[in-house]
């Protein structure tokens, strides 16, 4: 047989000739070109060059702890020595879940009574809606199944996180999303904010939209909402003044369960442990993942309370099993790595840390918004933080095509060694939360460097 690579090859040339990439226009990478990160050390990744970058959004937003954690490596080791892989199917059991399931439970910041592991923060939206139906018939209230979330949210991509999805192209030529599932207005002042609106009228409108479309469809028929504390991948969206305030009771009033999807906020990105504390969002269920093990494994986790839990309990009794799960769910090894991530989080007191580094990240921050005149918002709370870019600050609009203005800036800064986020004319940093004040300096020196460098190419 012939041989279909050789020795010459560059591992960038096998990429394109073998790779199928996640959210990469496929014909394109046929080309080749994409960056090969082959070492990382603490806040610092390096290409296959050797070309060194400051990894300004954690990977995808789940590095927490940096890419060269000794104590995780080591925690895995010990936990594959002892016993690499069991599962929790019909009554079987392992110590690293069950202490696992103990700690979050007893750090969720409402009270939440069981912890059901997945694998992925898709996984684990799936496997919540799989739940609240089940719960809905488990109540006799078979009609109560639609779901809300919100335009520009981001669940994962499994066929029904992607439906929970409110981004078009995670829907499109994908024939999603699936019936029952609605999508309000994002809670994106600078954008859906209407002239001479404050924040609190805006609220209080985007709360009044929602009750009028839980009547609308029947109030009986709405099983649960979903959203993020902070949006993350729509683009950095802080909840504006009131949100959360006006709307948890109209939720309530109607019984519809809320689950606060924590997997880019969990774990102290938002400067708080989770961002439903940072936004007083008291949560039905929570869905965790990525910092939970800093990625170095995948692991992703629902916490329900006991209003959800109990009725799914009766049902599963009733039936003879409550038939969900999955083979890797939970693995002993990802949950050690876990377990570890819990212990350094608090052995090192990083949520102290955070708070303070977090001040000068979000000053560094709100500085570019009023310096340059191509960032039309600043925004951001804790380690997590976006520079909406524009050519008009005052139309609030960009004379290039969407996304172009930040995908050059996205490649300058690039070739400056710092790696950020593009969605739409939005940069967006969420680096390692063991970042210094002066790693802090680094990105946003270089950002200002290349926002000066666009302004005056565009002038
Ligand atoms: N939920 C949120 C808030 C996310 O940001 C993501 C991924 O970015 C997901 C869910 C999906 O997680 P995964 O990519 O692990 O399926």
């Amino acid at each position: 047989m012939e041989k279909i690579s050789n020795d010459a090859d560059t591992l960038e040339m096998l990429d394109a000739r073998y790779l199928m990439h996640p959210f990469t226009d496929a014909r394109a990478n046929l080309q080749g070109g994409s960056m090969v990160i082959d070492r990382g050390e603490g806040i610092f990744v390096y290409d296959s060059s050797g070309k060194k970058y400051l990894e300004a959004v954690a990977g995808l937003w789940s590095v927490g702890l940096g890419f060269s954690e000794r104590r995780l490596i080591d925690a895995a080791v010990r936990q594959m020595e002892k016993l690499p892989y069991y599962h929790t199917f019909t009554k079987k059991s392992h110590a690293p879940q069950i202490e696992l399931a103990a700690r979050l439970i007893e750090m969720a910041p409402v009270p939440m009574s069981k912890a059901f592991f997945t694998n992925s923060g898709s996984e684990a939206n799936d496997t919540a809606i799989k739940m609240i139906w089940y719960r809905s018939n488990a109540m006799g209230e078979e009609k109560r199944k639609k779901i809300i979330s919100r335009k520009r949210g981001y669940h994962g991509i499994t066929i029904a996180a992607a439906s929970l999805t409110g981004i078009s192209v995670d829907h499109q030529s994908f024939d999603l999303p699936l019936p029952g599932f609605l999508h309000v207005t994002a809670p994106h002042y600078y954008r859906e904010g209407q002239e001479g609106e404050s924040e609190d009228a805006f609220s209080t409108r985007l709360v009044n939209e929602i009750e009028a479309l839980i009547l609308a469809e029947g109030p009986e028929t709405v099983a649960a909402f979903f959203a993020e504390p902070v949006m993350g991948a729509g683009g950095v969206i802080v909840p504006p003044d009131g949100y959360w305030e006006k709307l948890q009771p109209i939720l309530k009033k109607y019984g519809i369960i809320l689950v606060a999807d924590e997997v880019i906020c969990g774990f102290g990105r938002t400067g708080c442990m989770f961002g439903s504390q940072t936004f007083g969002i008291e949560p039905d269920m929570m869905i965790l993942s990525k910092q939970l093990s800093s990625s170095y494994l995948p692991i992703s986790a629902i916490l329900m309370n006991d209003m959800v839990f109990e009725p799914i309990a009766d049902e599963s009794h009733a039936i003879g099993a409550f038939a969900h799960g999955f083979t890797n769910g939970g693995n002993p090894t990802a949950a050690a790595v876990a377990i570890e991530v819990l212990n350094i989080m608090e052995e090192r007191d990083l949520m102290a840390h955070i708070k303070d580094v977090s001040i000068h990240f979000q000053a560094r921050l709100r500085a570019l918004g009023m310096s340059s005149t191509l960032v039309g918002e600043a925004r951001g709370v804790g380690l997590i933080g976006a520079l909406e870019l524009v050519t008009d600050k005052v139309a609030r609009s960009s004379a290039w095509p969407v996304g172009q203005l930040a995908g050059y800036a996205f490649n300058l800064l690039e070739n400056k060694g710092v790696i950020a986020r593009v969605m739409g004319d939005t940069l967006a940093f969420s680096p390692p939360l063991i970042i210094t004040r002066e790693q802090v300096d680094m990105i946003f020196d270089r950002v200002e460097q290349v926002l000066v460098q666009v302004e005056n190419e565009i002038r």
